[in-house]
């Protein structure tokens, strides 16, 4: 008799309570959260938010690394509703297609790097590494080479969070729970200079965390590795920016042992790092390309792995069928979406202003951050940006001192950017930011304004 719709006002309270009862959030502890109550996001423009108080937010976050244009562009809503209209929903399993994934297919292969000419559609990053893992050892199944069965992660990657997905990534709390990592997957230490590189110079650093990888492979046998994948800067992991090093010596070692390489570029996709795939900033020659996030700009979900020509071949030519798929592999209207989201980042040249203008302008404020009396240091790639808080900004070794762990001094930090009008996010002591790409400078300004007021409070 009593049943809320969504049309009855409700209070702030309300809604903290019907969530608290119903709403088992990701990556949550549930009973902290029913305790201190969610914030209700309820509207969005630009890179802005609002909540249910009617305070305004700074998304320097992108929501989850995904609101590349920004909220609010009309031409993805209205692809969206017109799709919805002509053909809401078909297939692609039993020889069918839709104009609008054929299209998009079409678009992909237009913007990703030479050689590829193929996507496998899926609905997220996690199910697109999921695609990775199959597709890999489809490929070595097909080359006679059955053996070759292991993939190579990093330790403290982030690639998603199904039973594959978080088994490539690196993330030991993950791997506590449920049973991962799945068997055939191994991982090697991150080029995290501050963590594993202090006291040597960064690039000849950069060349040995890269050859971790070929100890890896000697030690597990060359005919048995199949790939090695990674994200060409780590996003979850903190926004960690590799030395320059790091990837040339990476591909080097992935063509000498004939290993196939993976670019997860769920984050760094479609113009985040100043091209339109982080491999291209990175100058690595990659055989499969995760994508998902900015390729609707998370209007609606989408994913995928783009497929090049040694990978490709192999699946059409020798391949028979690839027993694999989802229903939703090529949605209409994500695809639409896609399309126009695609569309509005070239019409709007934000590669280019990302990798000409703001990119730049973020890594001026970020350096000149450095000053402030809990930066120890600073590392930006494109509209990716990390900030470490430290205790003592060089220690012996000329490398900043650490915060004791049990301070939790990122949270704090969050803390007072949340209560301040600010969306960053913490991942241990590194403060972490991958805003719109349609940010401006002055929205740089005013954001870096914020950022200077919340490690003022966190003092
Ligand atoms: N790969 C990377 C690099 C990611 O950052 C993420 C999500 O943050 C994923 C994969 C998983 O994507 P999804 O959450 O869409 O499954």
């Amino acid at each position: 008799t009593n049943i809320p719709t969504h049309a009855a006002p409700r209070t702030t309270a309300d809604w903290q309570a019907a969530d608290a009862a119903h709403f088992l959030h990701p990556f949550t502890d549930f009973q902290a959260l029913a305790r201190k109550g969610s914030r209700i996001i309820t509207r969005a423009h630009d890179v802005y938010l609002w909540d249910s108080e009617g305070h305004q937010l700074f998304d320097a976050m992108s929501g989850l690394w995904c609101v590349n244009v920004g909220y609010g562009q009309e031409a993805l809503v209205d692809a969206a509703t017109q799709q919805m209209r002509q053909l809401p929903f078909y297939n692609s399993f039993f020889q069918t297609t839709t104009p609008p994934a054929v299209e998009l297919a079409e678009l992909l292969a237009q913007i990703s790097p030479p050689g590829f000419q193929h996507v496998f559609f899926a609905n997220s990053g996690s199910e697109g590494n999921d695609t990775v893992v199959r597709m890999v050892r489809r490929y070595w199944d097909l080359q006679g080479q059955p053996e070759r069965q292991v993939i190579i992660g990093r330790w403290n990657g982030y690639h998603g969070s199904t039973m594959a997905g978080a088994s490539l990534g690196g993330m030991k709390y993950m791997h506590a729970q449920g049973g991962l990592p799945i068997p055939g997957i191994d991982h090697i230490d991150q080029p995290y200079w501050i963590e594993h590189g202090r006291g040597m110079d960064r690039e000849a650093f950069g060349l040995k965390a890269a050859r971790w990888l070929e100890d890896k492979i000697l030690e597990i046998g060359a005919d048995k590795v199949a790939a090695f994948i990674g994200e060409p800067v780590q996003g979850a992991g903190g926004v960690i920016v590799p030395p320059a090093s790091y990837w040339p010596e990476i591909q080097r070692i992935c063509d000498r042992y004939g290993i196939l390489l993976v670019s997860d570029e769920v984050i760094t996709g479609f113009g985040r790092t100043g091209n339109w795939f982080g491999c291209q900033t990175m100058g690595t020659r990659p055989d499969l390309i995760t994508f998902a996030k900015g390729v609707t700009s998370g209007y609606v979900p989408l994913g995928g792995v783009l497929v090049g020509e040694r990978v490709a071949k192999a699946l059409i030519e020798q391949g028979g069928e690839f027993e694999h798929g989802y229903t939703y592999s090529g949605h209409p209207v994500a695809c639409a979406v896609a399309l126009a989201n695609i569309r509005l980042i070239r019409q709007l040249g934000l590669v280019e202003h990302v990798r000409e203008d703001v990119g730049p302008y973020l890594a001026q404020q970020f350096e000149a951050l450095r000053a402030h009396p809990l930066i120890g240091d600073t590392q930006t790639c494109g509209l990716m940006g990390a900030m470490l808080l430290c205790k003592d900004k060089a220690g012996p070794d000329g490398a900043p001192v650490a915060f004791d762990a049990s301070l939790e001094v990122g949270m704090l930090c969050r803390g007072h950017c949340f209560a301040n009008g600010l969306v960053m996010r913490a991942v241990g002591d590194r403060m972490i930011i991958a805003p719109p790409l349609v940010i401006t400078r002055a929205q740089i300004d005013e954001l870096m304004g914020l950022i200077r007021r919340c490690l003022d409070l966190t003092l």
